[in-house]
């Protein structure tokens, strides 16, 4: 294992066009990248395994939802109040800090402090502005979300999604039509998201336009088995429970067994993301599923894992896996009205005993006065599953109001029912597309001796071949582009290069992660035979010409270098 420097790692990426710092032209903008050729290639093709596995193997339908959304989609989702960052500004210099940055070392958990803890920590430990020196102010809330009008005038409010979920939960309605009203609903989206990071650091780790790789799985809340489970359940994980925070192994099976992992259908798309992650190239001993501490997790979380790698920057977290309960869909047919529920269809219609909530009107009326009716509709609109803790959350007006028991009591009702209709739950497994990016391209780094290896998989790199005539003269020239022609594809990314020494041009192609390289020598024009090379042990053979596309093929899946 190379220990990488991220800074050799970024100048090799924006050396050979895999990413360049955006705008450079004009000075450049923190925290923006520019995906050029390899890096774009490369991308796509992490997107694509991403693709194979939730389109190909478990069937998810795909969606492209606008990137610029109305106020009221990131009211309900919680975005508009919610999502902030705490900043300081330095009282002499000016510059912004993230608040809970400048306490790191001093608390294991900086992000949970509060501004006046923060405040206090910063007099307390004599914590200074690290550009001058100077007092750092008070600890003020800074919302993430880049803000705009839709339209001319300012009347429609709009923000630049800060990421891809919401797009889904707005349209459940409508894929849950296009999947003929059926539970397990499993729907993937990718595309741009935006937070406008107070201190973008540390490259693509913190980006202010970023991409997300998003799965939003819509499940019955009575139902978190998943079909595939007993295929998975004796494969292991590395895991931190919240519990002991100490890392332990064990199957997937067993996670569940033992309540470590809340359900089998989560714990299915931890280990989905396992196969992810490690199927392109990132290393499974640096990887490890840490579960959220119980003062991180969302309020509406039934559990929550983050997939982290252990890159040159630290543990980090590049994917979330969480079950986000009825929150989503809660929420959105709260401020929207509309109906998000799923009906969970009888055969034929049953009388049936049917839990429902009810308001208890008595206690309505004197605590909320003229809102008491609409709070009681918006209770007896949602389910029992909907409690958590003994308390429903409802929303009237824009205003969000915690109810205890002292307000609404679980019923038992016969009626004559069709079904039973559920607000479906929400299994989300979100990939940091740029991060896993980052991540593939450390863990695949390799140098030795100013000669560097991008040992990336085959299925992720950018180019899969390169073909080379030995000298560009005598027809050995002819022949390479006449083999370049026949095994470059829309598949298969092939690269011609006769300039430079034979040895340069192996190293040009391992210093970008090319599994293999074919060259046309003298003997080629004699017995119409390539060389082709190994990236990864420099092992050479001779192959027909004329099959070199099928060999290269072949290796594309999976057959060893040493069988062909
Ligand atoms: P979150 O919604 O914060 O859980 O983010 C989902 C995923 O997006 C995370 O696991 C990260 O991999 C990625 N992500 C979040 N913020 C950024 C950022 N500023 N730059 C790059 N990737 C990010």
């Amino acid at each position: 294992m190379t220990e990488v420097n991220p800074n050799d790692l970024m100048s090799l990426c924006k050396r050979r066009g895999f990413i360049w710092p955006s705008f450079e032209l004009y000075g450049g903008v923190a925290g923006m990248y520019d995906y050029g050729p390899l890096g774009c290639a490369l991308r796509n093709n992490i997107v694509d395994m991403w693709r194979g596995i939730y389109k190909g193997r478990e069937g998810f339908v795909e969606i492209d939802s606008e990137t610029v959304n109305p106020r009221e989609v990131l009211a309900a989702s919680g975005h508009v109040e919610n999502f902030a960052d705490l900043i300081t500004y330095c009282q002499k210099c000016g510059a912004p800090y993230r608040a809970d940055h400048m306490v790191k070392g001093i608390f294991d958990n900086p992000d949970v402090l509060t501004p006046k803890q923060l405040e206090e920590a910063f007099v307390e430990h004599g914590i200074k502005c690290p550009a001058c020196g100077g007092d750092l102010g008070p600890v003020d809330e800074f919302n993430l979300m880049f803000r705009t009008n839709i339209g001319p005038g300012s009347s429609r409010v709009g923000y630049l999604r800060p990421e891809t979920a919401q797009g889904i939960f707005v349209n459940f309605a409508n894929l849950y039509r296009y999947n003929r009203e059926k539970l397990p609903l499993g729907v993937i989206q990718t595309g741009r998201s935006y937070r406008n990071e107070i201190a973008p650091r540390q490259g693509m780790i913190r980006m202010r336009e970023f991409n997300q790789m998003e799965v939003e799985l819509f499940v019955d809340p009575e139902d978190k088995d998943w079909v595939r489970f007993h295929e998975v359940e004796d494969g292991t994980l590395d895991l931190i429970p919240n519990t002991t925070l100490e890392p332990v192994t064990m199957t997937v099976g067993e996670a569940v067994e033992k309540g470590v992992i809340a359900n089998r259908v989560l714990a299915y798309f931890v280990y989905t993301t396992k196969q992810l992650l490690t199927g392109l190239g990132i290393d499974s001993k640096r990887l490890r599923f840490r579960e959220h501490e119980k003062d991180e997790m969302a309020h509406y979380a039934a559990d929550c894992w983050d997939a982290e790698v252990l890159l040159s920057y630290g543990w980090t977290e590049i994917v979330g896996i969480a079950d986000r309960g009825s929150w989503d869909l809660t929420r959105h047919a709260q401020f929207s009205g509309a109906d998000l529920t799923h009906l969970k269809r009888f055969d034929e219609p049953r009388e049936m005993e049917v839990e429902k909530v009810a308001a208890k009107h008595k206690a309505l009326g004197p605590a909320f006065k003229s809102k008491a009716k609409a709070i009681a509709a918006a209770m007896e609109s949602m389910s029992p599953s909907d409690i958590r803790d003994g308390r429903l959350k409802v929303s009237v007006d824009g205003e969000e109001i915690e109810l205890t028991d002292d307000y609404f009591e679980v019923v038992k009702r016969v009626e004559k029912v069709a079904g039973i209709r559920v607000t479906p739950h929400v299994i989300e497994p979100s990939h940091g597309l740029d991060r896993i990016f980052y991540s593939v391209l450390e863990h695949a780094y390799d140098q030795k001796d100013d000669y560097t290896v991008l040992r990336l998989v085959p299925a992720v790199a950018p180019i899969k071949v390169g073909v080379f005539p030995l000298m560009e003269k005598d027809g050995l020239d002819k022949m390479a582009k006449e083999i370049y022609e026949k095994v470059h594809t829309h598949r298969v990314e092939a690269y011609y290069d006769g300039s430079g020494t034979i040895g340069k041009r192996y190293a040009r192609m391992d210093e970008v992660g090319t599994p293999w390289c074919l060259t046309v020598d003298y003997q080629s024009l004699d017995d119409g035979t390539v060389t082709i090379r190994d990236r990864d042990t420099s092992d050479q053979r001779r192959i027909p010409a004329s099959e070199a596309a099928a060999v290269i093929d072949s290796l594309l899946a999976g057959k060893e270098f040493s069988s062909i």
